[in-house]
């Protein structure tokens, strides 16, 4: 991964933003600027060569992972010494106004904020800053599409695994297991989110994450899934219906198939996000089955399973090559059933690339 060209992106927008200094703290960001895969440090840019502050515990991890990058080790934790490092390192302010800090304002907490403000001189003050990092991290490069293309298809191979212990009388638990199994023995760092399997009428619970719950006889499995591998994570999901089909099961299933469809169909660079959502809500419409569609089409998805752009109404972000999204509509009844199916998605120059090699085609059991 070429980090150091991402460090000096953000070194050179820092201006732009008036900010003289990045204190970044949020891991997947830390990784995404420097290569560090441990739980715990604190990323500082500025003008000048980057530093990362981390603790005993990392050490060696640090000198093997970190990258275009000065290591601190930190004797009373990384924040408080790159409190110290700022406060030593910037007073001398190149103009008279304040010295800017952007922090993380999704990610730092508001005890680590005060403590960080305690620690620094007057003359430095801390900002909320724009999400920077996170719009760096939308479009990938070709070394995270591989990372991202192999994610996917080990998470998809799991799909066998459901197909093989989906039985009236199983527990959704024990399905999850075969498939949490199935991914540790063939390498996955480990799940991305709970694995989610929800049977009768818990399929219509969007975030239905496996429970002791037995199988019905008769019903819709909605099963969403995914693993990470090389700190990239896929998410996909398939319905399975147990017991035989009805007409109204099957049209429901069609409708959900097809929105999804036109939805990846319609995604091309320059297409605002909240486009590609009313695509797949209009398709339902069509079906009469919209009201039911309660969540938003799509994320993104990388470092961390649900990463910017959120595909829903009034989000302005423009679709731009190399952007990989998921795309997901679903229908839930309250009581009765649900269906979603997932694919996972790269933006390319023309239009799209499913990444997710399963077929949609509905299977019964
Ligand atoms: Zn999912
Ligand atoms: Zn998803």
């Amino acid at each position: 991964m070429d980090h150091r060209s991402r460090q000096q992106r953000l070194q050179n927008s820092l201006s732009a933003h008036r900010l003289d200094a990045l204190l970044v703290t949020h891991p997947p960001n830390i990784r995404y600027l420097c290569g560090f895969t441990g739980s715990a440090g604190v990323l500082i840019l500025t003008g000048k060569r980057p530093v990362f502050f981390t603790d005993g515990r990392y050490t060696e991890q640090a000198q093997a992972e970190v990258q275009g990058v000065k290591i601190v080790i930190a004797r009373k934790g990384a924040l408080a010494a790159a409190a110290a490092w700022l406060s030593g390192n910037l007073k001398k302010g190149r103009r008279a106004s304040l010295i800017g800090i952007g922090i993380e304002g999704e990610h730092l907490t508001v005890a680590a904020r005060s403590r960080l403000a305690g620690a620094l001189p007057s003359g430095l003050r801390l900002r909320e800053m724009p999400a920077l990092i996170e719009q760096a991290r939308m479009v990938k490069d070709d070394e995270e599409i591989a990372c991202l293309r192999s994610a996917v298809n080990l998470g998809s191979s799991l799909f066998d695994r459901a197909l093989e212990t989906i039985r009236p009388g199983v527990r959704e638990t024990d399905v999850a297991a075969a498939m949490e199994y199935a991914a540790r023995l063939a390498g996955a760092q480990g799940m991305s989110f709970d694995t989610i399997i929800a049977s009768g009428a818990r399929s219509a619970l969007p975030h239905g994450r496996a429970s002791q719950a037995v199988i019905p006889v008769e019903g819709f499995v909605v099963c969403d899934f995914g693993v990470i591998l090389a700190g990239y994570c896929s998410d996909m999901t398939r319905t399975v219906y147990v017991g035989s089909l009805s007409a109204q099961a099957r049209g429901v299933y069609q409708a959900v198939k097809q929105a999804q469809q036109a939805a990846v169909d319609a995604v091309r660079p320059g297409m605002k996000v909240s486009e590609v959502d009313q695509v797949a809500r209009k398709s339902l419409q069509n079906s009469g089955l919209a009201k039911y569609f309660t969540h938003s089409t799509g994320h993104g998805v990388g470092l961390e399973i649900h990463e910017a752009p959120r595909l829903a109404a009034g989000q302005p972000q423009v679709l731009l090559p190399g952007m990989v999204i998921t795309i997901e509509p679903g229908v839930y009844v309250p009581g009765k059933w649900g269906v979603r199916i997932e694919d996972m998605v790269v933006v390319t120059k023309q239009g799209c690339e499913v990444l997710t090699p399963t077929s949609k085609e509905l299977v019964a059991i």
